[in-house]
């Protein structure tokens, strides 16, 4: 802040203090990367808009979409490739490597992966990069099938914690739950890695009060209809468990809750990963969209200033909102 008073201070006379000032609120937002460009699942085109627009419409930050060159899977949703203000991006069948791909990620204060499951690697300059840029203290936002990419990358596996598919087994890692008594367990058996049942409503249940990302969230909340992601295997080094679920008798006879949000302190750096956010209905939540503006805002600064919303869902109810589209001119890159 001190800084600021002095630049304030050297921009006068009036005129070019106002500039100063303007120039001052553009420097002071939170500079967001959005990574994208192949995933599974066909919302990427679109959920990719809706978390830029959710971030920009808090007025915090600036938002840019990197996306690897070649497409994958964008079909249902094309409409909405341009609107992310990313390169145009070419079609392909499978998912191909960007020999490219390189986003300057010292940058940004965060960096949201929208990719999926069986997205090619990145070249290895871009993860050595983007290992250094975490372990200075950088920060990741991982979102739903973000945490089935690229099994053979063990940093990335650390960063995210715990993934899913991508023939993870017990070499990756034990599944971590949540049992009957509340307690964390790590079980190394051996076993398939990656499960859900249908999609449904279900209800989400806080686990850390105390954490920014998750103090003053109601104890249990109903999230709308998504896939609850289970069974989850990796490092889970340094991870805290913020949130569960329990949505299938199979896991209720289990007596398994699990890892629904989660942080991970890679480094120096800062995770934050849901795994809520199949497709648009799940998009449209709120407690979707509040937890993952809380869990971004808490990744790049370490803290959270949203107060929570008084329309936050019950336990009984789920609540959306339909997401509108606001045409705006795109920061440049
Ligand atoms: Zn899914």
């Amino acid at each position: 802040m001190n800084s600021c008073i002095s630049r304030i201070v050297r921009c006068l006379p009036v005129a070019v203090s106002l500039l100063c000032v303007g120039q001052l609120e553009a420097a002071e937002k939170i500079k967001a990367l959005i990574v994208d460009g192949q995933n599974n699942h066909q919302v990427w085109p679109k959920s990719t808009v809706m978390m830029k627009q959710y971030l920009e419409e808090t007025g915090q930050y600036e938002v840019i979409v990197e996306r690897v060159r070649f497409l994958w899977n964008s079909g249902r949703e094309k409409e909405w490739l341009p609107r992310a203000g990313a390169r145009k991006g070419e079609e392909k069948n499978d998912p191909i490597a960007d020999p490219d791909f390189s986003p300057d990620f010292s940058k940004y204060a965060v960096v949201v992966s929208n990719f999926g499951w069986n997205a090619a690697g990145w070249p290895e300059s871009t993860r050595k990069n983007f290992e250094k840029y975490m372990a200075d203290g950088g920060a990741l936002v991982v979102v739903h099938a973000a945490n089935n990419s690229w099994p053979e990358w063990p940093e990335f596996n650390k960063m995210i914690g715990l993934g899913g598919w991508g023939n993870r087994s017990d070499k990756d890692g034990p599944y971590v739950y949540i049992n009957d008594k509340g307690e964390v367990v790590r079980d190394p058996q051996p076993g398939p890695c990656g499960k859900h049942g249908p999609q449904n409503e279900f209800v989400v249940t806080i686990r850390d009060k105390e954490h920014p990302i998750t103090k003053g969230l109601p104890d249990f909340w109903m999230h709308s209809k998504d896939e609850c992601y289970s069974h989850l295997r990796g490092p889970a080094e340094n991870l805290t468990v913020l949130a569960t679920a329990c949505d299938t008798p199979e896991l209720q006879k289990a007596g398994r809750h699990e890892p629904i949000l989660m942080v991970i302190q890679y480094g120096k750096g800062r995770v934050f990963h849901t795994t809520l956010g199949h497709d648009t209905d799940a998009f449209e939540g709120v407690g979707f969209i509040e937890t993952f503006l809380r869990g971004t805002e808490w990744a790049a600064t370490g803290k959270v200033t949203r107060p929570v919303p008084q329309n936050f869902p019950t336990a009984e109810k789920p609540l959306a909102q339909k997401f509108e589209y606001k045409e705006k001119s795109q920061p440049a890159k």
